[in-house]
């Protein structure tokens, strides 16, 4: 079941409003959430994400944070997922329903649509590695906004799966922003080095938990940009995201990555990560 702008429907049922703004200009934002064991993980950093990507394109959500948890909890509840269940949680907000023209309408209602998945962790791929490709971030200049506009990240994920790779690594005159849907890490002399959270990258919450997981455990953290250069002399590459969690690059621009094999930073990360999930989700 689907929650769709106040009511419980199933997919076949949805009828999206030819001018809903979301659908018309990508005028929404959105979250995914990450359940583990039939439990939201991070919720609350999601929902602050939210209410930050809603002010930054001048939305006012008309629900309390109260309310939003009680429908993601009922997407859990009415979908019967269970504590043997991992799924993500989709929830998205488009400005709402007004005569196509640019302009922000006043007075029209947001509306809100959610659904949840059930999904695995990709553990298989975690162990092996992904292959990248490096490709120019075509993107617009507010990455930091979780927006329903996602043609960028669409194309660039193509171009890379068209050179053979799996994923895209983005770059903007040379310097490395991130991936087309994931944070990205460069492992160099123990230490890590990302993209500092401006307007350029999307703020991740598991960026984030990565980063406060490798402080606590003595590994130095760079927030600093690099480039293409230094991207290709790391020892280790990983990427970073909700559905992805820590996940090695073992080639990039069909180059193996320092030895080509998945690194130790790597699995200490993967290793620190797993214990947090299960201490978030398993009390
Ligand atoms: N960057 C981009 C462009 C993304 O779309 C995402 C989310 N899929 C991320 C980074 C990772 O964010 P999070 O860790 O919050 O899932």
């Amino acid at each position: 079941m689907l929650y769709v702008d106040g009511k419980w429907v199933e997919a076949d049922e949805l009828a999206v409003h030819p001018e809903d703004r979301g659908y018309n200009f990508g005028d929404g934002i959105y979250e995914v959430v990450r359940i583990y064991k039939g439990k939201m993980y991070q919720w609350d950093a999601h929902l602050t994400r939210l209410f930050r990507s809603a002010r930054e394109i001048k939305l006012d959500l008309p629900w309390t944070a109260a309310e939003l948890k009680d429908i993601a909890q009922q997407l859990i509840v009415k979908n019967n997922l269970t504590t043997d269940d991992d799924a993500i949680l989709y929830l998205q907000v488009t400005r709402g329903v007004a005569p196509r023209l640019h302009d922000i309408p006043s007075g029209i209602r947001p509306v809100i649509m959610g659904f949840v998945r059930r999904k695995e962790r990709p553990l298989a791929d975690q162990k092996k590695g992904l292959t990248a490709q490096l490709v120019e971030d075509i993107r617009w200049l507010r990455c930091d906004i979780k927006t329903l506009n996602l043609l960028g990240a669409v194309l660039v994920k193509q171009y890379a799966k068209e050179a053979g790779a799996q994923e895209s690594i983005l770059h903007r005159n040379g310097i490395i922003t991130e991936c087309s849907a994931s944070n990205l890490f460069a492992v160099k002399d123990n230490a890590l080095y990302t993209h500092p959270a401006d307007n350029l990258v999307l703020h991740g919450i598991t960026r984030q938990t990565v980063i406060d997981l490798a402080k606590a455990n003595g590994i130095p953290v760079h927030e600093e940009a690099f480039d293409i250069q230094f991207l290709k002399q790391a020892d280790e590459l990983f990427l970073s995201s909700t559905t992805a969690e820590v996940m090695p690059i073992v080639a990039v621009d069909g180059q193996p990555v320092g030895s080509g094999q998945v690194g130790p930073m790597v699995q200490k990360l993967q290793q620190l990560f797993e214990q947090h999930i299960y201490s978030e989700v398993l009390v």
